[in-house]
C-alpha cells in the first residue's frame, strides 16, 4: 500500500515535470527499476545527460529576464531625457486586457504634460499634470521602445503607444500570456494602493534591513525576491547577490548570523548600484533596448554548468515552476548540492550530497 502511494507520487511528479513516458510499471516493488527511474529524475533535475533515459523531452533553460531595479532605473533615466516636460498627446491601447483601471478615464491623461517619473517596486510611474499617474507594470516579457512619432502598434506583440511630439513610447510584450498591466491613478493615495510595500534597500540602513529580513523565517531566495519585503529585486539579481554574499539560496533568514546579514546587506547594495551603472553605460544615449536581455558578466545567474568565476566549480541550479535559481556549491553551500524539495523528498537518502557523488553517479560504466 505504502509502495503504491509512493509510486503514484512519483508518477504525478514525473508528469508535472514533462515526462513523456510513465515510470517503470511493476506489480510489486522492484528496487532496481525504481532506483533507475529515480536517478533519471534526479539527473534531469540537475540537467545531466541521463544514461538511464526514460524519455524526457529536454526543454531549454526557463530563465526569463524580468526587469528588476537596475533595468527600471535605466528605463526611467532614458524616459526622463525624452518625455519630461513634454505633453502626452495621445494614448493608443491595442490590447483590451492592458488597462486595469476605469477611473479616472484614460482620456483624462491626454493633453497633460509629464511632470515627473519614478519607480514603484518594479513598476514605472509617469506623473502628469493634476497629479495623475500612469503606472506601467512590465511583468516578465513587457518591454519599452522609443520610436518615431506615430509609430505603429502591431498586436499581438504591441500593447500600447504613448504619443509625444518628439517620439512614441511603444510598449510590447512577447509570448501569448499577456500579463503586463497599465493603471491610471490619482495622487499619492492612488500610487500607494499599487505599492507592494517592499523596503528600498538603497535608501535604508543595516538595522532596518536586518529587521525586515528576519521578520519571518523564509529561505533567502524567497525573502529577497518577495516584493512585500524588498523592492525591485527579482530572480536574476538575487542569484548574483547571494553569490557575492557567499550564502546559500536556501539558508533560512532567522538562522543567519549578524555578520552574514551584514554581508548580504552589502552585497544587495553593491549589486544593484553596480548593475545600474553597467546598464547605464551599455545603453549610453540610446534608448535601453537591451537592458533586459541576458546580462553578460553575471557570475552565476543564467550560467548553469559553466565554471564559477571564483573557484571554477560548475554552477548548479534548483528548478521550480517556470524558473530556476543558480548558485556555486563550493562558494555558497559548503560543497553541497541543493535538492528540489519535491524531488529530494522522493529520493531521500539516495540524493547525492556533493558534486563528487554526482560525478560518480553520472560516470559512464567502463
Ligand atoms: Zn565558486
Amino acid at each position: 500500500m505504502e509502495y503504491e502511494k509512493k509510486k503514484e507520487g512519483i508518477r504525478r511528479f514525473a508528469i508535472s515535470n514533462g515526462a513523456t513516458t510513465e515510470p517503470p510499471a511493476c506489480r510489486r516493488p522492484r528496487p532496481l527499476a525504481h532506483i533507475t527511474f529515480l536517478l533519471s529524475l534526479f539527473l534531469r533535475s540537475v540537467g545531466c545527460p541521463a544514461s538511464t533515459d526514460v524519455g524526457w523531452s529536454r526543454r531549454s533553460s526557463p530563465i526569463n529576464p524580468v526587469p528588476e531595479l537596475p533595468d527600471i532605473v535605466v528605463y526611467l533615466e532614458a524616459l526622463e531625457q525624452r518625455i519630461l516636460h513634454q505633453p502626452l498627446e495621445q494614448v493608443r491601447i491595442a490590447s483590451p486586457f492592458l488597462l486595469r483601471t476605469a477611473h479616472p478615464p484614460l482620456s483624462s491623461a491626454e493633453g497633460k504634460t509629464v511632470r515627473g517619473l519614478r519607480r514603484l517596486g518594479k513598476r514605472i510611474c509617469i506623473g502628469l499634470d493634476d497629479d495623475l499617474w500612469l503606472v506601467l507594470h512590465l511583468m516578465i516579457a513587457g518591454r519599452l521602445h522609443w520610436k518615431k512619432p506615430g509609430a505603429k502598434v502591431s498586436p499581438p506583440r504591441g500593447l500600447a503607444a504613448f504619443d509625444f511630439s518628439n517620439g512614441a513610447l511603444l510598449w510590447t510584450e512577447a509570448g501569448s500570456r499577456k500579463r503586463a498591466s497599465l493603471y491610471l491613478v490619482a495622487g499619492e493615495a492612488g500610487l500607494n494602493a499599487l505599492d507592494p510595500g517592499g523596503l528600498e534597500v538603497l535608501e535604508t540602513d543595516l538595522p532596518h534591513f536586518a529587521q525586515v529580513l528576519t521578520s519571518s523565517n523564509h529561505t533567502l531566495k524567497r525573502a529577497l525576491t518577495d516584493p512585500r519585503l524588498f523592492s525591485g529585486i527579482g530572480n536574476a539579481y538575487s542569484d548574483e547577490i547571494l553569490f557575492e554574499a557567499k550564502l546559500s539560496p536556501l539558508a533560512l533568514t532567522q538562522k543567519l548570523k549578524p555578520e552574514q546579514i551584514e554581508q548580504l546587506f552589502n552585497a544587495v547594495r553593491h549589486n544593484l548600484v553596480e548593475w545600474t551603472d553597467r546598464l547605464r553605460q551599455q545603453s549610453g544615449n540610446t534608448f535601453p533596448e537591451k537592458v533586459t536581455a541576458f546580462r553578460e558578466g553575471m557570475a552565476v545567474h543564467g550560467r548553469y554548468k559553466e565554471p564559477c568565476p571564483c573557484c571554477n566549480a560548475k554552477i548548479q541550479r534548483i528548478r521550480y515552476a517556470s524558473n530556476e535559481t543558480n548558485y556555486c556549491p563550493t562558494c555558497q553551500t559548503g560543497g553541497r548540492l541543493l535538492a528540489d524539495r519535491s524531488l529530494s523528498r522522493l529520493l531521500r537518502e539516495d540524493w547525492p550530497r556533493t558534486p563528487e557523488e554526482l560525478e560518480l553517479l553520472t560516470r559512464e560504466p567502463k
